[in-house]
């Protein structure tokens, strides 16, 4: 490809919007252009990306016996009402009417319209089991786009959904999918993790993102050097048993006046106790109006995730002030003595002696709190956020922390969408069962940002091979010199009867401004044709490290073979 018939419209500089550097980069380089919040286009350059991508993706999911499908976009709101989440989805799902005033859904996950084809079409054990996924554009009106191509309103994912006649079945299936990911992930050349995600009401062991570790990540991972465990710090057990204060004789329970302190730092030092000592009580409203209290020593943070998974609810708000006036609740000095509203523990506050908690009246709070002489939780339950320096869960070392981005989920399912939608078929014994079903998403857009996030450096990005839009990218610096353009056009021509995907930047522009772009666009190989055309010389650079060599034409033929 010709650069001066190409289309890359390079920038300067990335509008203020733009914070990562997927976001800056991908619009500066000409990758992507933005259509509206969350919602962008694919310029030339990005689609070629996006295709390596999607290829990728595609040959390991053919490879793994998933057949490809393609479902529609729009999707009728019965559908969704059967599973109970045209509801649930609440506002990030897209409606539409048509003109007869009926409504659907723009498709941001294909569970329900999966499950529908299936259960029209398949009704032996014979016909199964089955893997169908499909490559294709989703739509969430997410409360905060942002990140360019990392948090979109419409995005590209692939989604895959397995069909089994048993559980055992339905778990072969989600390890094939597993095993999948890795040969995926690797293959695009990306750095990534395997975590233990947070599997929600279902239960069970059977839920994984893979997480491409990166500064900027949403996620927040914790992994163990020593065993290789890794979860979403969501979804890692606290082991409190490792992190318990010495045991202490029960001291009298005592009120006493703390003006104005609050904060577990400001009583933790107005009182003079060890931070681990204060024991916070957060109030918590469900997505069913109740309130609950919810106790965890100072110096932990509480997991709103955990929090909504162990009372199965949809969501779940701290409370503000106006509705913990309407409870008759004191902000600031909130505890679990003489509370009407349940009170919960986080595992941090059991075995804990003569600690402190607000006493429920402004300016005052209780010390030397003991559990059960002055008041019983109801249940203690593993509410902690974990944490760099936590025990590891299998192997008790010390864990490590990072963040990165999910750029994909695997799910076992079992039978939520079978058996509210009816998907049986009916079994060797001749019995009618609901089918296990699995499902399994990449996010393929947020991919090309996260693979930016992971290789770029100062001047732009640095793209893995398997994904980058061109392989080669020539470079001749003087446009009017006849022996410059005579070469490059020559080492052009043989790298594409090689085979070889490359870019030619023919464009009368300086060499400064063609060297800026080609660090921009991020080519793993460069071949520049310049001063050293006239005794017969080429450089040849990677773009990954800034080395360069010079070699003499007649051996550009051996690069160009290397290359292939
Ligand atoms: P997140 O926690 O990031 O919102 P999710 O749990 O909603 O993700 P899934 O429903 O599992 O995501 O979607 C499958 C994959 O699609 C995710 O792993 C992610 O890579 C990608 N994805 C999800 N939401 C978006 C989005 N708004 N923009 C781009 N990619 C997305
Ligand atoms: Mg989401």
């Amino acid at each position: 490809m010709r650069a001066s018939q190409y289309f890359i419209p390079t920038m300067k500089e990335a509008p203020a919007e733009a914070e990562v550097p997927s976001h800056i980069y991908l619009l500066r380089a000409g990758y992507i252009r933005k259509l509206a919040a969350g919602i962008y286009e694919y310029l030339p350059l990005g689609l070629r990306v996006l295709r390596k991508i999607e290829n990728i993706i595609r040959k390991h999911m053919d490879e793994a016996g998933a057949l490809e499908v393609l479902l529609p976009i729009l999707t009728p709101s019965e559908l969704w009402q059967e599973t109970g989440r045209w509801e649930v989805y609440g506002k990030e799902l897209f409606r539409v009417q048509d003109r007869k005033g009926r409504w659907f859904a723009l498709g941001p996950t294909h569970e329900e319209t999966i499950t529908d084809l299936v259960r029209k079409n398949i009704r032996s054990y014979k016909d199964l089991p089955k893997n169908f996924y499909q490559i294709q554009t989703k739509f969430r009106d997410e409360a905060r786009p942002r990140y360019g191509l990392i948090r979109g309103r419409e995005f590209i994912m692939k989604d895959a959904y397995s069909f089994d006649v048993s559980e055992e079945m339905a778990v072969k299936s989600y390890e094939i999918m597993k095993e999948t990911y890795h040969k995926i992930f690797s293959e695009l050349g990306l750095d990534f993790l395997m975590v233990e995600a947070d599997v929600g009401a279902i239960g069970g062991k059977y839920s994984h993102e893979f997480v491409v570790k990166a500064a900027n990540g949403e996620a927040h991972i914790v992994y163990c050097e020593n065993c290789g465990y890794a979860a979403n710090v969501e979804a890692a057990k606290y082991e409190f048993e490792l992190d318990k204060l010495p045991p202490e004789e029960p001291k009298p329970l005592e009120k006493v006046y703390t003006p104005g302190v609050s904060s577990v730092e400001e009583v933790a030092k107005f009182l003079g106790v060890d931070p681990k000592k204060i024991v916070k009580t957060l109030v918590y409203i469900l997505d069913d109006g109740s309130a609950v209290a919810v106790l965890i020593r100072g110096d932990r943070e509480l997991n709103e995730t955990k929090l909504i998974n162990y009372f199965k609810a949809l969501d779940a708000h701290l409370a503000s002030s106006e509705e913990l006036e309407k409870l008759g609740i004191v902000e600031g000095f909130v505890g679990p003595i003489g509370l009407d509203i349940p009170v919960y523990a986080d595992i941090s506050v059991k075995d804990l002696h003569n600690f402190v908690v607000g006493a429920n009246e402004k300016d005052y709070h209780y010390i030397n709190v003991n559990i059960p002489r002055d008041f019983e939780p109801v249940e203690f339950v593993d509410f902690s956020t974990a944490r760099e320096g936590d025990p590891c869960p299998v192997c008790k070392s010390p864990l490590k922390e990072t963040t990165g981005l999910e750029v994909g989920h695997i799910f076992l399912l079992g039978t939520k969408y079978s058996e509210a939608m009816k998907a049986y078929f009916v079994d060797k014994d001749g019995r009618e069962k609901p089918i296990i079903m699995g499902c399994y998403g990449i996010g393929v857009s947020r991919l090309m940002a996260a693979a930016v996030e992971q290789n770029h450096d100062e001047n732009g990005i640095i793209w893995p091979e398997n994904i980058a839009p061109f392989k080669l990218q020539i470079l001749a610096l003087n446009t009017k010199d006849k022996n410059v353009m005579d070469i490059a056009e020559n080492v052009y021509k043989k790298a594409k009867s090689k085979g070889i995907e490359v870019l030619f930047d023919d464009r009368d522009i300086s060499p400064g401004a063609k060297f800026k772009d080609a660090d921009l666009i991020g080519i793993p190989y460069r071949i520049v044709v310049g001063r050293g055309a006239k005794n017969g010389k080429v450089e040849f650079q990677k773009r990954a490290n800034s080395e360069k060599k010079e070699i003499e034409i007649e051996k550009v033929d051996e690069i160009l073979d290397e290359l292939v």
